[in-house]
């Protein structure tokens, strides 16, 4: 099996220090022109002729060293080619919209199950019976009604200073709203859908009131404003800038991969109860798929184990198939709880996470 070492993804994760597209990083694999060429060609109608296998063409928010590695595995073993357009999830989710039975894209691919729950609820995707993937990825990290399924798996929990924090000090998310932390803790912005998600299994699981609550100890407990990247928080706290953060893990390997000696490490929150916050990179089959027949195929072949193992190795992800086991460094952080939640929930209480941060000046 081919495998991509871990000193490839240290030289990417300098590169690049975040699994999502930034702003500015657009570089599409297929033109538009290109599009407009298969426009011509392609029936508008949704009783459209069974097409040939393929290309699959994927609307992606992850970028593409994360992921064009494993669809050239793909296309490799299947001959199915994959087309990417990668861009930013939002901009991506409204064009699939604008295209309407028009489009192109047979997959979206995306971080967060608060942007792929979005989707479905937009009617872009549709549901699908996969006894395959039904059986690679347990029931909790994919939608209800098989309109999207979980590929890898993203925890988002504590890490603290090893040099000015013992970890009997800390329990849940919860706890960080404690005045004991008062001017040191560091958090991201409320804008990133990583703590919509974060805070809505929140109101979930502990009710909008008491929420609020933790929201508002949290922003009271704060060192400085909101940061943009959980890059930044790991090194404020390295820098002694703050104690305690809130991160998703692969970011915390990415800045060990840099500096193995870094003085922070990760805590595993509320393993005494509700288990640590997880969340998922996933695709699901758009409502218009011209290859549908093919798509799923790849989705399917995604939820296998070597693909599943590159996930782990190119983003230092926990695979969604727990039947594979993630790369050495991720290993070393040890075995967790994960909060049993359905990742849906993220989605569904989204609009009202984000007006509970709001209210809590939580920017
Ligand atoms: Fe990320």
């Amino acid at each position: 099996m081919k495998t991509i070492p871990l000193f490839a993804s240290a030289v990417l994760a300098l590169l690049v220090g975040c699994s999502e597209q930034p702003a500015s990083a657009v570089a599409p694999s297929v033109t538009d022109d290109a599009l407009a060429g298969q426009a011509a060609s392609l029936p508008q109608s949704e009783a459209a002729p069974a097409m040939p296998a393929g290309p699959v063409v994927v609307y992606s928010s992850r970028q593409e060293y994360l992921i064009k590695p494993i669809f050239d595995r793909f296309t490799e073993e299947t001959g199915i080619e994959v087309q990417l357009q990668t861009g930013e999830e939002g901009p991506l989710i409204a064009r699939l919209q604008a295209e309407g039975n028009a489009t192109f894209a047979d997959i979206l691919y995306t971080v967060d199950a608060g942007n792929l729950w979005s989707a479905a609820n937009k009617g872009l995707l549709q549901s699908i019976s996969s006894p395959t993937l039904e059986a690679a990825i347990p029931a909790n990290l994919r939608d209800p009604q098989n309109q999207w399924f979980g590929l890898s798996v993203r925890a988002r929990t504590i890490v603290y200073s090893t040099a000015r924090v013992q970890p009997a000090e800390l329990s849940s998310y919860e706890a960080l709203a404690d005045p004991k932390w008062k001017g040191r803790l560091c958090l991201r912005t409320s804008k990133k859908v990583y703590n919509m998600s974060l805070v809505a299994t929140l109101i979930d699981r502990l009710g909008e009131a008491k929420t609020e609550e933790v929201v508002k100890g949290w922003v009271a407990n704060l060192a400085t404003g909101p940061m943009s990247s959980d890059n930044l928080i790991i090194q404020a706290i390295a820098a002694g800038q703050c104690d305690v953060g809130v991160v998703n893990t692969y970011y915390l390997g990415q800045e060990q991969q840099k500096d193995p000696a870094i003085p922070v490490a990760l805590f595993w929150a509320n393993q005494a109860e509700s288990g640590v916050h997880v969340n998922v990179s996933g695709a699901g089959i758009t409502a218009h798929a011209k290859h549908k027949d093919a798509a799923i195929k790849l989705i399917e072949w995604l939820s296998s184990a070597e693909p599943q193992q590159l996930f782990s190795e190119l983003n230092l992800e926990y695979p969604a198939n727990a039947a594979i086991q993630p790369v050495a460094l991720v290993q070393g952080w040890g075995p967790f709880k994960p909060d049993p939640i359905n990742v849906e929930t993220a989605g569904r209480l989204q609009a009202q996470a984000v007006m509970l941060m709001d209210r809590a000046d939580y920017r």
